[in-house]
């Protein structure tokens, strides 16, 4: 009995079919670009079966059909990474790159009856289907999984590249599409497809998963109605930007009797005051600094690397804005305002949760002396400014 010496050949396909499905199924959650990554594997899948799956059919049928499904495989892996990296999608250029190659392929099976030429026209338009989205996509990102994912698609068309020249250029190659099967060249193919195919999909799907885990957690840090970054959050980026560094100054701020603005004016537009506020903080927050709802109208902020007189004036010019904000659905002398307490770091803080009870403790202070003020810890109260004052950022 003879053994067939392609007992494994059913093995890639199928590596292939279950990551397709495995992208599918992650596509399900709402990501395009794994619907792409899945969609372009069940088209390998079906491209390496064919020898499998066609074997009744003309050797010039199965040649055909297997193009045709490698160069929408990697019509798809462009169009993943396209999606991956926010550019266009490019989608009439890379059809056309898709088509032309296939009509060159039936001239080159069918009339021309050259292998060589059908390899070469087909490995290039594979090469450009994904050399394009590559092109478009490169330095657009600094994550490493990006990188990892965009020089292994170069690597297989480096891969792609290399073999075409040595196995079809360089060495001779069996003339007719007959022969292609037991072909040196069909054997590489397999096993760049096994080696650096899966590395694509792997890579692939580790960033897609990795972007889930990354934007949920970034949803558990923020806060739904501003989008500034809740306590959670606000304690990660201490922790994440500033670890063991006593600099930098905390801003507190509350707004003032905000019960009555819900009592006279409604809940809903208590919350736009709040993001009013929010709003504010963002605009005017300094490079590297970052702020925090802390819950109901209470905001943190994080002022890295700022002398104690910088800090008091970014409190006291931001309550100046906040008091002067126009707002049309209340009466003009209705005024709305907040208090702010300002600490700075100190030597001998165990962490940042002391210079915030500081920070707490000068807003406490503010609100006792009257509201609509800024109180540095540690210094005496200042002459309160006049709320009508119109403040400059
Ligand atoms: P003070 O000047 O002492 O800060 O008085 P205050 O009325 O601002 O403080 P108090 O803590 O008594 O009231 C805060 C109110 O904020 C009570 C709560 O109903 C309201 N609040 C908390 N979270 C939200 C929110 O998300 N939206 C709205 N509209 N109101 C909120
Ligand atoms: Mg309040
Ligand atoms: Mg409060």
């Amino acid at each position: 009995m003879t053994v067939p010496n392609d007992n494994f050949a059913f093995l890639l396909p199928v590596i292939l079919l279950i990551f397709g499905c495995t992208f599918l199924v992650v596509g399900r959650w709402g990501s395009n670009q794994a619907k792409s990554w899945g969609i372009g594997y069940l088209l390998g899948a079906a491209a390496f079966s064919v020898p499998l799956a066609l074997v009744r059919l003309p050797v010039q049928a199965q040649t055909l059909t297997a193009d045709a499904l490698f160069l929408a495989s990697f019509y798809f892996y462009g169009g993943a990474l396209l999606i991956r990296f926010g550019r266009p999608s490019f989608t009439i250029v890379r059809r056309t790159v898709a088509l032309v190659a296939f009509a060159a392929n039936v001239y080159a099976v069918i009339v021309a009856e050259s292998l060589s030429a059908e390899l070469i026209g087909n490995d290039l338009a594979c090469i450009i289907l994904l050399a394009l989205p590559i092109a478009l996509s490169v330095g657009r990102s600094q994550h490493i999984r990006d990188k990892a994912l965009l020089t292994v698609a170069f690597a297989i068309v480096l891969e792609t590249l290399v073999r075409d020249i040595i196995l079809i250029v360089l060495l001779p190659l069996p003339g007719g599409v007959d022969d292609f099967t037991t072909s040196r060249y069909d054997f590489y193919m397999q096993v760049g497809a096994s080696i650096l195919g899966l590395l694509l999909a792997l890579t692939a799907l580790a960033a897609v998963a990795l972007d889930t885990l990354e934007l949920y957690r970034d949803a558990a840090d923020r806060d739904h109605l501003t989008g500034l970054l809740n306590r959670r959050g606000f304690e990660r980026a201490v922790a994440d930007r500033h670890p063991r560094k006593k600099t930098g100054a905390i801003v507190i701020c509350d707004i003032d009797y905000f019960k009555q603005v819900n009592d006279k004016f409604g809940h809903a537009m208590g919350d736009r005051v709040i993001l009013g506020l929010a709003e504010l903080l963002k605009e005017r927050l300094p490079a590297s600094a970052f702020a925090a709802r802390f819950g109901g109208e209470e905001f943190v902020v994080f002022l890295p690397a700022v002398t104690p007189t910088e800090a008091e004036q970014f409190a006291n010019t931001s309550r100046l804005v906040f008091a002067n904000i126009e707002r049309r659905e209340m009466p003009p002398d209705y005024k709305i305002t907040a208090s702010f307490g300002v600490a700075l770091a100190e030597d001998d803080d165990r962490s940042i949760d002391d210079q915030i009870r500081r920070a707490d403790a000068a807003l406490y202070a503010a609100k006792e002396a009257g509201r609509n003020r800024v109180m540095v810890a540690g210094q005496p109260p200042q002459d309160v400014t006049t709320p009508r004052i119109v403040g400059g950022r």
